[in-house]
Formats: C-alpha cells, sequence, structure tokens
C-alpha cells in the first residue's frame, strides 16, 4: 500500500472532491496490461514513453525487472478509481479484502498491490505526473514481492513497505525525477522527530505485521512511519545489495517462518538488527 498525502489545505482538497464526484461518479477503470512484448529499449525516457496509463505500467516494470532484477509476472490488472469511496469498494470487489480492512486502509492509502493486480486512486492526475509513477513502482514492487514469496504477508510488512519505497525511488532516479541520496537525507530529518526513537525502540515486533504498521502510522504519523521504513531498508540494502532483498523473499517462497526468513538472509536476528539500526540512527541523527 501507500500513504495517502495529507494535503494542507482541507477546504480545497474537499471542494475539489466534491468537483471529482460530480464529473465521475462511479468512476473506476479496468486496463489489463501484458508484459509479453520485447522488453522496451533501455533507454526510456521521460516523459514521452509515458503518456498512457498502459505505457506508465509497462515502463515502470521494464525499469523494476531490468534495473533491479525484480520479476513481474507476465500481465497484471490495473483498476483505477476516481474518489475514495469507489476506491474502498474496490478493494473489497476487486482486490477481495475484507470490508472493515477496506475502510480502514482507504483511509490513508490511495494504492494496493495483490497478487497481478494494482489498485490505485486517482484523482484526475495524468499518468506521467511524478507522484503517479512513484505510486505504480511502489505497487508493482508489492506484486513482484507477492511474486518472489509465491504468497501475501509473509515478510516483514516494515521491510515490504521499506522496499516498495526504496524501488519507487530508484525508478524516479533512473529517470531524473529524483535522487536516493536527497530521500534518504529527507527521510532522516522527518524520523528525526519519532516518539519510538526518543523512548530508544523501533519496536519491529509491531511494525511487523500488516496490523501493527498501520496502528504505528496512525499513531506516529504516515510519513514517518514509511521514511523509517525506508531507512532501515535502505540501511540493509547498503549493506547486503538489493539482490540479498529478492533472496529473502524467495525463502518465504520455500516455506520459511518470518523470523527464520529474516535471520537466514540476513544473518542476524530481529533483536540484533533492532539494536544495530538504533545505535546507527543515534549516530546520524546525534
Ligand atoms: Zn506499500
Amino acid at each position: 500500500m501507500d500513504r495517502r498525502n495529507r494535503r494542507s489545505a482541507p477546504g480545497l482538497a474537499v471542494a475539489a472532491a466534491l468537483l471529482l464526484s460530480a464529473c465521475h461518479s462511479g468512476g473506476r477503470v479496468v486496463l489489463p496490461v501484458a508484459f509479453e512484448d520485447p522488453a522496451p529499449a533501455a533507454t526510456l525516457r521521460y516523459p514521452e514513453d509515458f503518456v498512457s496509463h498502459e505505457a506508465t505500467v509497462r515502463g515502470v516494470a521494464a525499469i523494476l525487472s531490468r534495473q533491479l532484477g525484480l520479476p513481474v509476472p507476465d500481465h497484471v490488472t490495473v483498476y483505477i478509481y476516481s474518489s475514495r469511496a469507489v476506491f474502498e469498494q474496490g478493494l473489497v470487489s476487486d482486490g477481495r479484502l475484507p470490508a472493515v480492512r477496506a475502510a480502514e486502509l482507504s483511509e490513508f492509502a490511495i494504492g494496493v498491490g495483490k497478487r497481478r493486480q494494482l489498485l490505485l486512486q486517482d484523482d484526475g492526475g495524468r499518468p506521467a505526473t511524478r507522484d503517479w509513477l512513484r505510486l505504480v513502482a511502489h505497487e508493482l514492487t508489492h506484486v513482484a514481492q507477492i511474486e518472489l514469496a509465491q504468497g501475501e504477508g509473509r515478510a516483514e510488512q516494515w521491510l515490504a513497505e521499506g522496499m516498495a519505497e526504496w524501488a519507487a525511488f530508484s525508478v524516479l532516479e533512473r529517470l531524473g525525477l529524483d535522487a536516493l541520496g536527497e530521500r534518504r537525507a529527507a527521510a532522516l530529518e522527518h524520523v528525526r522527530e519519532q516518539a519510538a526513537l526518543r523512548d530508544a525502540r523501533l519496536d519491529l515486533d509491531t511494525l511487523g505485521t500488516p496490523r501493527g504498521f498501520t496502528v504505528r502510522h496512525q499513531r506516529e504519523g504516515s510519513l514517518a512511519t514509511y521514511q523509517l521504513a525506508f531507512l532501515m531498508t535502505d540501511y540493509l540494502i547498503r549493506r547486503h545489495g538489493f539482490e540479498r532483498l529478492l533472496e529473502y523473499y524467495r525463502g518465504f517462497a520455500g516455506g520459511r517462518g518470518r523470523r527464520e526468513g529474516f535471520r537466514l538472509a540476513f544473518d542476524q536476528t530481529l533483536e540484533e538488527f533492532e539494536a544495530e539500526m538504533l545505535a546507527h540512527l543515534g549516530r546520524v541523527l546525534r
């Protein structure tokens, strides 16, 4: 899933939402996208190669697969919903989520990646905007995680979200729209204020489950929680390489449990990693 941006002008947001629902009431677009064609040339360019929703999904999938080695299935179905309410309905009818979870998710998320499905809310934006590319890349990474693990929800939730953020920024960087180094610096700046860090604990046990991750970011704030997940995953990637995350996910297909999967992939227990990460953050945030 990917977080909803908090709007700074609520009055304006409400007005825009009313206008949109008047124009596209009940709007739901279903877009099957196949990846069986030859992969696009390595010279994908922004924005000319991202002019339609289909081209965007294909282009982002090509970068994720070529640059990061993420396995993209031979097809995905992309659902685009025109409002929060239609998105919530779609999470139930298309994504087959329980109604309670759909209501909770649609409060803060604008995208969900399921098995060979991207469920996205579009407030009328064009396919080639930076935020839309980031959203598509984030959710396509979740689709790839499900392919690797051959199932959903097996990995640490903070790692699933951090990896999706990292891969999305990496796609943007490849297209000249962002830089991972700047993201790292910005994330450190935001994480500085987190209550969990002031208490000198990360509580990876809670952050590890989908439900716990949701609770945590309701309490600590969405942006700060995703940025903490990004920083922890970035730390693992800088130490072990991105490929190690793929191995971590493949381990679940072989029947590994959550804690065992982490220990075997990263050569340390979750507790050891948590202590090390806290010490690292303590140093860089001093
Ligand atoms: Zn996500």
